[in-house]
């Protein structure tokens, strides 16, 4: 792997920070307390801005804006098809953005420039119109009661929207949750991540514009048990909408249950496997474990960071697994050669090079990589262990760094059984051209998302979410809508009628 120095590409213009306050009912505000943070670039350590630090106080008039946009405001009362109009004149706006976009995310969270703008910004479009088109077409049933009665239900919008994400895509997630939430009629006040602060509030600035209305759209950074917490024990908001670590999951729904019992989605981490059984095609095999845990610097929950390989082909595997490794080039994200940027930041790094170590110590065997990289900035190279045994820390527990971890495996039914146990069920892999194991793998893995000879295939069209401490509720597809709505049955006599 080649090192990463952190240099910007010659002729490359680092993206202006235009954008760095609270977004509270359609303006730009300080803090109500003055204070900031700074955002830092993972390929340099160095400090990128600083940001309006939101607390209680700013979640309070954020949560008030958005009541009022909800209870009093235009955005719920809309037709659907207004609404629709308006967020995909919202995706035309970020379609004239997205390299400023890619490149925001980019110095953020040390994502690859390239693959943000053919991929991220893109692919968060794609979630905005498909929900945009969504918004015309919620209705309820007609229903025949028993009895002299008939009745009707209607989906309403659930009210106001905590939406709380994670970094590692800053874009997508926004638009993971915002797009069904406002297009459900709801209003939503978003806590990006403090690492990757930035994009939000470009889609903020951009949602002004399209016209939405004031309040119906709010953006507060800030820290998770201040801004975050302040967010989920409100009074007045109605849904959490989370993607993060299950820990944080925990402490969210608990905050819910103890404040008004607002509902909750928690889409949590993952531990994924990767099946491969001797008849897969090995280069395709070798190519999708590779990048299904080193793609994004492996800081993505689906990673398939268990990686399963049937006896036969087994040494072959490693072979050739260890040479795609070595080519992965490690460097500056925003260099076109460049297949894996830095580590989101100190804390993230640390705690992977931490569990390459409890690798070492437990007894698996380490194939490649394993140190640090590049003079400054959070690089690591890509790392692979064999001979990983499910009781070890690095099989269990998710890492979020580039780590593969090897198993070898005899029987399909050996295979279902060790896939399955760990405490995670986001998504897994499956390599075969034998339909008949493709089917009874597919089946019997606890799993959110089963990709069979692909991996990391998102639509906004496929449902995507948790099995077991995963996390429950989907984001994605039309079930996704359905978080953010609320069934009301209306019943009326029928009079007269032999019907
Ligand atoms: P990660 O380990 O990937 O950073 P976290 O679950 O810690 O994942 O963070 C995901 C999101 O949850 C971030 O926006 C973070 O600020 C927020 N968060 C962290 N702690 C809390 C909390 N106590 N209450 C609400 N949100 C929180």
């Amino acid at each position: 792997a080649e090192n990463g120095n952190g240099s910007v590409k010659e002729g490359f213009e680092m993206p202006e920070i235009k954008y760095t306050k609270l977004f509270i009912n359609g303006e730009f505000v300080d803090a109500a307390s003055g204070k900031e943070f700074e955002t830092r670039d993972p390929r340099t350590g160095d400090v990128i801005a600083n940001i309006a630090e939101a607390d209680k106080v700013d979640v309070d008039l954020a949560v008030k804006a958005a009541r009022e946009a909800f209870d009093h405001g235009p955005w719920p009362r809309m037709s659907g098809y207004e609404r629709g109009r308006i967020l995909h004149k919202y995706a035309d706006l970020i379609e004239q953005h997205i390299e400023e976009l890619a490149a925001l995310d980019g110095i953020d969270a040390g994502k690859l420039f390239a693959f943000g703008k053919a991929v991220d910004i893109p692919g968060a479009i794609r979630m905005l119109r498909y929900y945009a088109s969504a918004a015309d077409k919620i209705h309820g049933e007609t229903l025949k009661l028993n009895g002299a009665y008939q009745g009707y239900t209607l989906k309403e919008p659930i009210g106001v929207v905590g939406v709380i994400i994670p970094w590692n895509f800053p874009s997508m997630m926004f638009f993971l949750k915002v797009s069904p939430a406002l297009a459900a009629g709801c209003t939503v006040v978003v806590k990006p991540a403090e690492q990757t602060p930035l994009s939000a509030l470009f889609y903020a600035k951009l949602a002004k514009e399209a016209g939405i209305p004031d309040g119906a759209l709010n953006v507060v950074n800030g820290f998770g048990p201040t801004a975050g917490a302040a967010l989920t024990s409100h009074m007045d908001v109605d849904n959490i909408s989370f993607t993060g670590s299950p820990e944080i999951g925990s402490v969210i729904m608990q905050s819910a249950a103890t404040s008004n019992l607002k509902t909750v989605s928690l889409e949590l981490g993952g531990k994924s496997p990767m099946i491969i059984f001797d008849d897969a095609n090995l280069d395709m095999a070798v190519g999708l474990a590779s990048a299904a845990v080193f793609f994004n610097k492996g800081e993505i929950c689906v990673a398939g960071s268990r990686v399963y390989v049937q006896e036969g082909i087994y040494d072959e595997f490693v072979k050739k697994v260890i040479e795609v490794a070595k080519g992965w080039v490690v460097g500056d994200p925003f260099d076109p050669k460049v297949n894996m940027g830095p580590q989101v930041d100190k804390v993230q790094y640390e705690r992977v090079l931490k569990y390459i170590e409890y690798g070492k110590r437990d007894g698996a065997t380490l194939l490649t990589g394993g140190k640090p990289c590049g003079e400054k900035g959070y690089y690591i190279e890509p790392t692979i262990f064999a001979d990983v045994k499910e009781d070890m820390k690095i099989a269990q527990d998710e890492i979020f760094g580039p780590v593969m971890s090897l198993i070898k495996f005899k029987t399909i039914e050996e295979a279902i059984e060790r896939a399955n146990c760990t405490k995670y069920g986001l998504a897994a892999g499956i390599l075969t051209n034998d339909i008949n194991i493709a089917n009874r793998v597919s089946r019997s893995v606890r799993a959110g998302t089963v990709w069979i000879n692909c991996y990391f295939v998102f639509d906004a069209d496929a449902p995507f979410g948790g099995f077991k401490m995963s996390g429950f509720g989907r984001d994605q597809g039309m079930n996704a809508i359905e978080k953010y709505l609320q069934v009301k049955s209306v019943i009326t006599p029928i009079y007269n009628s032999p019907w």
